[in-house]
């Protein structure tokens, strides 16, 4: 191991994340079960169990699981016959532009807007040209784009629109979850999100037939015994993460209002900190505190972000600068006309600012107490 990986690994450390476990005994007697049926794969009872549970618990129509968050993105963009062009942002983990990408798509960027570091509307009309067929949105950090305005455009225009909603996890406006957005929605159930099923994720669609296709292009395209009706893939999820993610449901509302708890402490805390800017609840947002991203802007603060992110990682602080550097900027992208930093000035520069603060349902008020003082106390040294 390196040494920062130890220092890391260590007891006292303050980590940026820490996977949601459900209780070893529950999860024993679940694979007892599975042991029993002699059923571990293919749509068995805890994968029935599972999607149902979920669709109760997201609050959506229908639901499909994968074996990871990006396969749901792959498999979401080959459903709906996805060609061309897809508009997206760069701001995001890199499987956004990927899925695009491995669809045999252009990717094409668009800026973000600061009060969500999602896609910004005013500027997607520019983007679009006679390839367009997509515009791919993220709910960053769980933060709900502007799913109205968007769908305005993509009626106007033709195109279809599929949510990389990876972070939003239960996040609901009015009411309404935000995965019912759009003509899908994706998630990831990685150990790093908010809900885990050690690996995994899920497309969320509006009807019975899209499931119904979506099913089949994750079994290889298989429609029955004897019939293949598309090229698919595998992402057919396993019994025992299936088991795993049931025991961990019934937690994740404990583990949220922890988060939420973290967060309400740290916006306390920050508030009077100049140059140190984040996110506020929104009214009538339920959300999932998934991540606490906050932005340095050096001048005010008097410490450039890295700066800051190196000093707290001194006092055994592990924040991450998470989203970056953003996706325009990797080898495969960066030739793209749209991927020029001229053209994406928000994300740019948000994407310098960014270290996203220790979250998770594990923190303890010391843990948060010493996240504080150090934003706190690098302030005041250096005024
Ligand atoms: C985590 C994540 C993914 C990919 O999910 P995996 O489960 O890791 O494959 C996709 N998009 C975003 C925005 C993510 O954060």
């Amino acid at each position: 191991m390196n040494e920062l990986l130890q220092k890391m690994m260590s007891r006292e450390s303050v980590k940026v994340t820490s996977p949601l476990l459900p209780p070893l005994d529950d999860f024993i007697e679940s694979l007892r079960n599975i042991w029993d049926c002699k059923w571990i794969t293919n749509n068995g009872h805890y994968h029935r169990q599972l999607e149902q549970a979920l669709a109760e618990y997201l609050k959506v129509p229908y639901i499909s699981l994968f074996t990871n968050g990006t396969l749901p993105l792959l498999t979401a963009l080959q459903a709906l016959d996805i060609k061309g062009e897809v508009i997206t942002t760069p701001y995001s983990f890199v499987a956004t532009t990927h899925s695009i990408w491995w669809n045999g798509c252009q990717p094409v960027f668009v800026d973000i807007e600061e009060e969500t570091c999602g896609i910004d509307p005013d500027k997607i009309e520019a983007a679009i040209t006679p390839q367009t067929t997509a515009i791919m949105p993220v709910h960053c950090y769980g933060q709900p784009v502007q799913m109205k305005r968007i769908q305005e455009i993509a009626d106007k225009h033709g195109l279809k629109v599929i949510y990389d909603a990876a972070h939003a996890f239960g996040v609901e406006v009015d009411g309404e979850s935000v995965l019912n957005a759009g003509d899908v929605s994706t998630l990831s159930f990685h150990a790093t999100k908010v809900y885990n099923t050690l690996e995994g994720g899920a497309i969320i669609m509006h009807d019975a037939e899209t499931k119904k296709r979506i099913d089949y292009l994750k079994n290889f395209g298989f429609a029955g015994e004897t019939e293949v009706v598309a090229p698919g893939i595998n992402s057919k999820v396993d019994e025992v993460r299936c088991a795993y993610g049931l025991l961990n449901l019934k937690q994740v509302n404990a583990a949220i209002a922890h988060r939420r708890k973290v967060a309400e402490k740290y916006c306390e805390a920050l508030r009077g900190v100049p140059g140190i800017r984040f996110f506020e609840d929104t009214p009538g947002v339920r959300h999932n505190y998934s991540y606490f991203p906050i932005f340095v802007d050096a001048q005010k603060y008097g410490m450039t972000r890295d700066e800051l992110y190196y000093r707290m990682q001194e006092q055994g602080i592990y924040g991450r600068r998470y989203f970056y550097p953003l996706i325009s900027t990797f080898s495969p992208y960066r030739e793209l006309e749209s991927a020029h930093p001229k053209n994406l000035p928000v994300a740019t520069r948000m994407a310098e600012e960014v270290i996203c603060l220790p979250m998770h349902h594990e923190l303890s008020d010391s843990d948060v107490q010493k996240v504080i003082e150090c934003i706190v106390y690098s302030k005041r040294l250096n005024d």
